[in-house]
């Protein structure tokens, strides 16, 4: 049980926090619900891909010998002995003097080493007997080699890719239905407070809605985790307990708290958490944010964000965000960073500034804006950001024109 209060920077924080993660273990996943996931295996091809020799255009199959001497001017005749559609596999043999008209990925039938165009043919109407070529095909011409993307054999995937739809598309291809990822963290959410509601419910004086339980759960499902939505705890020590209780019978692997957290008479946190686990509060030089409370309950990670709704969205993006990639298997978890030129000035209280932004590009740079009233309970600005610009640690205003780093809100941290 500690109860001490420490002046950490972001990045200190933050790597306090990554020492603490694991990933997750191993789980099978259905093709589409591996998006995002972190591959736990090497994917070996039980096929050739594409599985057989085809055609890469609409056009006639030909034996290139015949159509050496072909050009506008000088149109080569071929007799048409098949018609072939993908799908649809022909046993014919193109034979010399011979063509099949085919569509694209249909096989290629034996004696074919090349494809014409249907556009370098007069055969684009009406299937007839005769067809004129019009171009000088090469041998492998717009066809297609069984193999020629991936080889039955080859290791096309390695543990440790993050699944995007490319892999998908690859592994379907490939006929694969179900994958081992890296298993996505269960994150339980909890809002505390006696004046919260959740949307939907009336709004009687004195209250607001519930903001954090949502923007929260939002970004856990953005950042691949499992949100686990425990609702709103009032400020007694026994509703908290009871719902606590309730994410860890969901087996979460992560607890994020909103609110009571502070030094305020109802901050009821602290107390519930250290009585069965224990919790570090720790004043990261970082604005907006407050005191982050960091532990574990019942050997949870357990994350206590700041309650006004900016706050707690902007410190789950610095620390709670780096940990459920990390949970995921995921190396990369910074940002990527832009460096910005400012289109104004902006002040700081001289700890590190996440002031909320649009950056756009202009030209050869990129500026930005503040996007509205800086205060850590206006989401509006939030809702208006793409980006937060980044004073750094002791400085105290940054004037218009300067260079400075923004973090951008919506690219992923692959890029970084
Ligand atoms: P606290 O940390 O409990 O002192 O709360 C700080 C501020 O955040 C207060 O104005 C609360 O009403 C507000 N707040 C706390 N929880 C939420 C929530 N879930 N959604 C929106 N605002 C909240
Ligand atoms: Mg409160």
């Amino acid at each position: 049980m500690t109860d001490r209060v420490d002046m950490l920077s972001v990045a200190e924080a933050q790597r306090a926090i990554l020492t603490r993660i694991q990933p997750c273990g191993v789980e099978p996943a259905i093709l589409l619900e591996s998006l995002g996931c972190v591959l736990a295996e090497d994917v070996l091809a039980q096929d050739d891909l594409p599985p057989f020799y085809n055609s890469g255009m609409d056009g006639y199959a030909v034996r290139a010998d015949d159509v050496q001497g072909a050009g506008r001017d000088s149109p080569v005749a071929l007799s048409v002995v098949a018609d072939i559609a993908a799908g649809h596999p022909s046993d014919v043999t193109i034979g010399p003097g011979q063509a099949a008209r085919i569509m694209t990925g249909a096989p290629v039938p034996t004696g074919a080493d090349a494809v014409v165009p249907v556009e370098a043919t007069d055969g684009g109407g009406a299937l007839s007997a005769q067809v004129a070529i019009f171009h000088k095909a090469q041998r492998g011409e717009h066809v297609r080699p069984a193999g020629n993307d991936v080889r039955r054999g080859d290791r096309v995937l390695g543990a440790g890719a993050v699944i995007r739809p490319a892999e998908i598309a690859l592994l379907a291809a490939l006929g694969l239905r179900q994958v081992r990822v890296i298993r996505r963290p269960r994150v339980a959410i909890l809002a505390t407070g006696d004046e919260l509601v959740e949307p939907g419910e009336q709004l009687l004086p004195g209250q607001i809605r519930n903001a954090n339980g949502w923007g929260t759960a939002a970004l856990v499902l953005r950042y691949g985790g499992r949100p686990i939505q425990l609702g709103i705890a009032r400020d007694t020590t026994d509703d908290l307990r009871a719902k606590l209780a309730r994410g860890l019978a969901a087996n979460a692997d992560l607890f994020v708290v909103s609110a009571g957290v502070s030094v305020g008479a109802y901050d009821l946190v602290k107390d519930v958490v250290t009585s069965e686990g224990e919790l570090s509060f720790w004043r990261v030089r970082m604005r907006p944010g407050k005191p982050l409370a960091f532990g574990q309950y019942h050997g949870v990670l357990f994350f206590g964000l700041p309650g006004n709704p900016v706050s707690a969205m902007l410190t789950f993006e610095q620390f709670v965000r780096p940990a459920i990639i990390r949970m995921s298997g995921r190396a990369n978890w910074q940002k990527p960073v832009l460096e910005v030129e400012l289109a104004e000035a902006v002040t700081s209280d001289g700890r590190e500034t996440y002031a909320r932004a649009w950056v756009r590009r202009e030209g050869h740079r990129y500026v930005a804006r503040l996007s509205g009233e800086q205060a850590s309970n206006v989401l509006s600005a939030l809702v208006a950001a793409n980006a937060l610009v980044i004073i750094p640690d002791g400085q105290t205003r940054v004037e218009a024109g300067a260079r400075v780093s923004a973090q951008m809100l919506d690219w992923p941290e692959d890029v970084f």
